[in-house]
C-alpha cells in the first residue's frame, strides 16, 4: 500500500523533503526569457542564445535566424547597402488570399520580400551578398525573389563582384503558379552569366533548403556550404518515403549526409562562416585587390 502524503508537498521547514524541493525546484523564470532546445532539450536564457549567434551553447543547434541578424553576423559592421529594398510581390494572378497572406507575412518578418540583397564586405572583401528570410513565407521563390536574386547576379557580372548567397526556402511559392517557377530559369541564367564572366559565386544553404530553390541558384554555386544538420533536398523525405515506399536511411537530407554524397562541399558552424568566407573571397579575389588588402594590413 501506497503511503498517505505520498504526493503531499511539504509546506514548512520541520519536514524532511522540504530542503531538497526548495534546493531543486527551478526558478520562477517567465517563459519569454527561456527557449527549449530542440537539439538538447536544455532551458536556454533567450539573451545568452542570441550572444552566441543563436546556436545552443550545450549541444550546436543552429536555430533559424531572419535575414537581417544574419547579415550583421557576416558583414563588416555598417558596410550593407541595400539594393532593390522596395521591391514588393502583388496577387497577380488572382489566387485566393494571397494579398493577406503577403500583408501577414510583412507583419511577421518586417520585411517586404522573402529575400534581402546588397553590397557588403566581409572583412574588408567585397561581394554582392543575398539573405533570404525564413519569417516571409518561409523564404518561398515568387516573382520578387527571382526578380531580386536576378538583378543582383546583373550588378556583380556588371561590377566584377564574387556573389554569397544564403537560402531557406520552403521552394516556389504556390501562390504565383507558372511565374514563380519561372523564376528558376530567370536566376539560373542570370547566375550562368555572372560565371561565365569568371566571377565567384559562394552558396550557404541553410535548414530548410528545398524545391524550387534546391532546383536552380542554391546547388549553381562554385562553392556549396552548408549549416550543420540543415535538410537540404527538392522534395521532402515524407513524400519521398510515400513515393518510393521504402524507408530513409538516418540523416538522410541532412547537410553532413549531402557532404558525403558529394551534394554540399563542407559543413560551416555559424561562428566561423564570417572567417571561412572571407578566406575563400581572398583567394578568389583579383591579385590587384589581393596586393592593396596586403598593404592596408602592413599599413596598420
Ligand atoms: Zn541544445
Amino acid at each position: 500500500m501506497l503511503p498517505k502524503d505520498l504526493f503531499k508537498k511539504p509546506m514548512n521547514t520541520l519536514e524532511s523533503a522540504y530542503e531538497k524541493l526548495t534546493k531543486t525546484a527551478a526558478p520562477d523564470v517567465p517563459s519569454e526569457m527561456c527557449t527549449s532546445c530542440p537539439g538538447c532539450r536544455a532551458m536556454l536564457f533567450t539573451s545568452d542564445l542570441s550572444e552566441n549567434d543563436n546556436v545552443c551553447p550545450k549541444c550546436g543547434h543552429h536555430f533559424r535566424i531572419n535575414a537581417r541578424q544574419r547579415i550583421s553576423i557576416i558583414t563588416d559592421e555598417g558596410s550593407f547597402e541595400e539594393l532593390d529594398g522596395d521591391l514588393r510581390s502583388k496577387n497577380v494572378i488572382g489566387f485566393p488570399n494571397y494579398d493577406k497572406k503577403l500583408k501577414h507575412a510583412y507583419l511577421d518578418s518586417a520585411e517586404k520580400e522573402a529575400v534581402v540583397c546588397g553590397t557588403a564586405s566581409i572583412d574588408g572583401w567585397p561581394c554582392c551578398l543575398f539573405v533570404m528570410e525564413p519569417y516571409f513565407m518561409m523564404g518561398s521563390m515568387g516573382t520578387i525573389v527571382g526578380e531580386k536574386i536576378t538583378r543582383l547576379f546583373e550588378y556583380a557580372t556588371e561590377y566584377g563582384l564574387p556573389v554569397i548567397g544564403f537560402t531557406v526556402s520552403g521552394g516556389a511559392r504556390m501562390q504565383e503558379g507558372i511565374l514563380s517557377l519561372m523564376q528558376m530559369a530567370k536566376t539560373s541564367g542570370a547566375v550562368k552569366r555572372h560565371s561565365d564572366a569568371g566571377l565567384l559565386y559562394i552558396a550557404v544553404l541553410t535548414d530548410p533548403t528545398t524545391g524550387g530553390v534546391t532546383a536552380s541558384f542554391a546547388m549553381e554555386a562554385d562553392i556549396t556550404l552548408a549549416e550543420p544538420k540543415a535538410l537540404i533536398g527538392f522534395a521532402g523525405p515524407r513524400v519521398i518515403e510515400q513515393t518510393i515506399r521504402q524507408k530513409l536511411p538516418a540523416g538522410f537530407q541532412r547537410a553532413e549526409f549531402q557532404v558525403e554524397k558529394g551534394f554540399v562541399d563542407e559543413v560551416v558552424p555559424r561562428s566561423e562562416q564570417k572567417e571561412y568566407l572571407a578566406r575563400l573571397l581572398s583567394f578568389h579575389a583579383p591579385a590587384e585587390s589581393r596586393k592593396e588588402q596586403r598593404e592596408e594590413a602592413d599599413a596598420e
